[in-house]
């Protein structure tokens, strides 16, 4: 199974997906998850029409990024440390993984010295996982307070990833409570909250994630095959 292949069929999923949800294939962002994939399939992924990569590690991104076309939107997706936000905050266009303050606190001194406003998504710990990382759910009202006055960051909604082992099956009510808490929180619009984007869903439950109502999925083993 090559890229092309592999990203035909993650379409015709994602528009099934979709449509049995009462949306389009367009309502639906794919992030191609770039971890361990060298600059060369990466850059198949994107002349097979895929316009956003997704990065957990800092020094990856910053390594491939000159040498894939600057039309492309860079994401990340992991942990960062916030030693590293000044080396990217200038290269992305979105932050899944906002998960404490200090972060969100670095993320907007980062983006106020370079003039610019980085969209942000809270990453939620919906499975309570202890090796997580994530807010957990009673503490999102809080967590969303308290980051609502930075004014170098736009909240634009929440990420989560589902417990180890699941499926499109099994994850789907870890989705739904994810679900309950972006509906509570979608439109709205005070202070820096700006709330339409719902992250969730990756290769082995990205069908269950749509289901249960994710706009943007990250996936990459089922485009680029196993990681090592
Ligand atoms: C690696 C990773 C993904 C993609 O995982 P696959 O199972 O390869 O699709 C998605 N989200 C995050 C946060 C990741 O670290």
């Amino acid at each position: 199974m090559n890229i092309k292949e592999n990203l035909e069929i993650i379409n015709e999923n994602i528009d099934d997906a979709a449509k049995r949800s009462g949306r389009n294939r367009e309502d639906i962002t794919l992030v191609a998850v770039t971890k361990t994939v060298d600059v060369e399939r990466i850059n198949e992924a994107v002349s097979c029409g895929v316009k956003v990569l997704g990065e957990n590690r800092v020094q990856e991104l910053t390594s491939k990024f000159e040498y894939v076309p600057n039309d492309v939107d860079w994401h990340i997706i992991g942990r960062l440390q916030t030693n590293k936000v000044k080396y990217i905050a200038d290269k992305i266009t979105l932050l899944h993984s906002v998960d404490r303050l200090e972060l969100a606190k670095e993320v907007d001194r980062q983006c106020a010295k370079i003039g610019k406003t980085l969209d942000v998504l809270l990453e939620v710990n919906i499975s309570e996982e202890e090796t997580k990382a994530g807010v957990d759910e009673g503490e999102v009202e809080r967590f969303v307070e308290s980051v609502i006055g930075f004014n170098n960051i736009r909240v634009k909604g929440f990420m989560t990833i589902a417990p180890y082992g699941t499926d499109n099956d099994s994850a789907r009510s870890y989705f739904a409570r994810m679900r309950k808490i972006y509906d509570s929180y979608r439109g709205v619009k005070q202070g820096n909250l700006d709330v339409g984007i719902l992250s969730m869903g990756m290769s082995n439950d990205y069908i269950g994630a749509i289901l249960e109502g994710s706009n943007m999925v990250r996936i990459g083993s089922a485009i680029f095959g196993k990681r090592q």
